[in-house]
């Protein structure tokens, strides 16, 4: 209620006790109000509602508030009446999905809904939040050029510190938060601080950011497996050679940094040359872009067009299925006789 409208130079007064009414407090202190607060109905005084604009009637279950609109209508005063803030005190990580905002589950809209703090990552989709999640202060620990990146232990301690404090705290990743996410750290930190903590699943970009380019990771006939692998750092020999010799879908994030070594490794091992490559850059945002190319040509290729990250490398035949890749019309023709289509 009230979300969308400027309040500056008009004073609010919230009814409830401070847990029940701490979203509305925020709400309206962020839409530009002066915010008073009335915490219990004992220590309503009538200047209390003196020069307000509008009362909050938090329903924190309380009867005896039930006189505070017959008084308010009274003085004619404006009255909206609102929910109690869900309880808090406990963490929600959420995955986010691969950027696009409708991407985002029911789920997780839900829980930002509820959210009373968000700690949000870069790649998760983050431009709507304050629509997504109307009471809660939002908070960017992502990284960005030229800012200083929160760390992985002060983004926990402060995630912990704000359930503590009664919140109702929401962290919300890129993809999925146990692919390469730390959501697992995350959780563990909150178990070991006694802090109640769930997660709620994403839409990993290891599958949907292929698939926006047109690749299944998986396809009848052509691959019945994917591995997904972290290019942060090279591979072993060991390592290589185990995906060479798997014969399936590679999808390697954060990869782009490292290609060359891979690409060099994966031929060491056996890959075949020729072996397609897609990398696709930025998936789901208006500046998507798919280089394909194979296992030798493909530094080249990525060097030429500069590509840059967030991008997903996909590495084995499924890639010929890809939108606009020159052998998809063909290929796509000859599997549908294949499968007798
Ligand atoms: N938990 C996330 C992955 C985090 S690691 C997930 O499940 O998707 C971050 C890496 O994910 C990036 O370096 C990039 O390789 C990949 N990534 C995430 N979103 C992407 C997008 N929209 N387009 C391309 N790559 C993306």
């Amino acid at each position: 209620m009230f979300t969308n409208t400027d309040l500056t130079g008009y004073t609010v007064l919230v009814a409830g006790t401070p847990e029940a009414a701490r979203r509305a407090i925020r709400r309206y202190g962020a839409a530009g109000a002066t915010v008073r607060t009335l915490s219990s109905p004992a220590a309503y005084k009538p200047e209390m509602l003196d020069g307000v604009a509008l009362v909050v009637a938090i329903d924190d279950g309380d009867p005896r508030w039930s006189a505070l609109p017959e008084t308010c209508r009274r003085r004619g005063l404006l009255v909206s009446r609102e929910e109690a803030a869900a309880p808090g005190g406990h963490v929600t990580l959420i995955g986010g999905g691969p950027g696009a905002e409708d991407l985002l589950t029911v789920r997780a809209r839900q829980v930002l809904q509820e959210a009373d703090v968000v700690f949000f990552d870069r790649l998760a989709p983050h431009r709507n939040l304050a629509e997504y999640a109307p009471g809660a202060e939002l908070i960017d620990v992502g990284k960005r050029p030229g800012h200083h990146k929160v760390t992985q232990r002060e983004i926990e301690r402060l995630m912990i510190q704000s359930a503590q404090e009664g919140n109702n705290v929401v962290r919300l990743k890129g993809g999925d938060p146990y692919v390469f996410g730390r959501g697992g750290e995350e959780v563990i930190s909150c178990a070991k601080a006694g802090v109640p903590v769930s997660v709620v699943p994403g839409i990993t970009s290891a599958i949907s950011v292929p698939a926006a380019a047109g690749i299944p990771v998986t396809h009848r006939e052509i691959s019945h497996l994917f591995t997904v692998v972290s290019g942060h750092a090279p591979l072993t020999d060991a390592e290589y050679e185990h995906l060479a010799g798997l014969g399936g879908t590679v999808v390697v994030l954060m990869g782009v940094g490292t290609l060359p070594q891979l690409t060099a490794g994966l031929r060491r091992a056996g890959m075949k040359a020729d072996m397609p490559v897609a990398i696709v850059e930025r998936g789901y945002s208006d500046s998507q872009r798919t280089t394909i190319s194979t296992l030798t040509g493909v530094v080249t290729a990525a060097g030429a067009a500069g590509v840059k990250p967030p991008a997903i490398l996909v590495i084995g035949e499924v890639v010929r299925l890809a939108n606009g890749c020159e052998e998809t019309a063909g290929k796509l023709a000859e599997l549908a006789d294949t499968l007798g289509a």
